[in-house]
């Protein structure tokens, strides 16, 4: 506005204006120019810039969240993240979608150090660290993306994998690295290794290693506590229960014995079937009381001993008697086998 003034000189025109903070009429010359806005005020009401020193109004200035500095509005850059306010020194932007956000709230990736928006990164499912997309490599295991250092190279198959490393072991038998997903544990040592050197019991299915196995009497690997010491031949069969596919009873002297053991025709063990057929040794069992007799026929088996002695002749009505007995001597029992036995045999 246009005010009248009157010096020595005469009446003269002067620009006037209001102070936009205090609403006081000033001079032109005395009024400051809001750098913001353009609105005039009187230096006492006027406030800085921190940055620039340039004038504004109360009110008009931003704040740099990070420094707390007052500064002009178009100095400050908003985060794409939190939408705060900062001077640009402290904001960066994102290497991944390249928004800008305060320098604060940005990961930097494990492996290149570069700055990213946390939800920019891929997380590591091995180590949990952030790296930018494209530094994770699929564990052929597990399929969780993982930092390619931290996988392994495993040797476990056809052709070489990569394998997190803590999904990675080595084997016992090898030495080689091995998947986990690769290996199992061998129910005779403990040891683990991989599956492509072990085996699984014909018996039981149970993994071991070739080595800690053993074959049984008709050709099957099976754990050594599986098998058990055959009476009849000494060889080690399946004789136990569950593992009882080897075993077989004889119903005459009651040993188990292996299915090796079976005489041709099926009925006894190939000692009872020799003794009762009288093609037996003649030699008396090494009893004790071992009764006189015409004739012994007496066969041997690994672990015990069948002995039929025929009575002598003046024992009118005496009848073949058959003994069982270990190697020892020690009678385990006797009885008299029946015609049909005798004649079958
Ligand atoms: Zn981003
Ligand atoms: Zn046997
Ligand atoms: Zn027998």
């Amino acid at each position: 506005m246009l005010v009248n003034k009157t010096s020595r000189e005469g009446p003269y025109l002067v620009r006037t204006d209001t102070c936009a903070v205090t609403g006081k009429k000033g001079l032109d010359s005395e009024l400051t120019k809001s750098a913001v806005s353009g609105k005039p005020a009187l230096p006492s009401a006027i406030v800085r810039c921190e940055v620039t020193n340039e004038p504004a109004l109360p009110g008009e200035l931003g704040f740099c969240s990070v420094s707390g500095k007052r500064v002009l509005p178009r100095l400050l850059v908003q985060s794409a993240q939190s939408g705060r306010y900062a001077l640009p020194d402290f904001t960066t932007s994102c290497a991944v979608c390249g928004k800008t956000s305060l320098s604060s709230e940005l990961t930097a990736c494990a492996d290149t150090g570069r700055l990213a928006d946390p939800t920019c990164l891929n997380r590591c499912a091995v180590s949990d660290k952030l790296v930018l997309p494209g530094l994770l490599a699929k564990c052929d295991a597990t399929g969780r993306g993982v930092r390619v250092s931290e996988l392994a190279e495993c040797r476990d198959g056809e052709t070489q994998r990569r394998v997190a490393k803590d999904c990675v072991t080595t084997c016992a038998y090898t030495g080689r690295l091995i998947g986990k997903d690769r290996s199992a544990v061998s129910s005779v040592t403990g040891k683990v290794g991989w599956v492509g050197v072990l085996s699984s019991s014909d018996a039981s299915g149970a993994i071991a290693h070739g080595d800690e196995m053993v074959r049984s009497v008709t050709g099957k690997l099976v754990l050594p506590s599986e098998v058990s010491v055959c009476p009849g031949c000494g060889g080690r069969a399946l004789l136990e229960p569950p593992h009882a596919e080897e075993a077989f009873a004889c119903g005459s002297c009651h040993q188990v014995v292996c299915v090796k053991d079976v005489a041709p025709d099926g009925r006894t063990c190939r000692a009872c079937h020799a003794a009762l057929s009288g093609s037996g040794e003649d030699r008396a069992p090494p009893i004790y009381d071992a009764p006189r007799a015409k004739r012994w026929s007496t066969a041997a088996a690994n672990a015990y001993l069948v002995a039929l002695s025929y009575p002598p002749a003046w024992q009118l009505l005496a009848k073949p008697r058959l003994y069982v007995t270990t190697p020892s001597g020690h009678l385990l029992f006797d009885r008299t086998p029946s015609k049909t036995e005798l004649t079958a045999a």
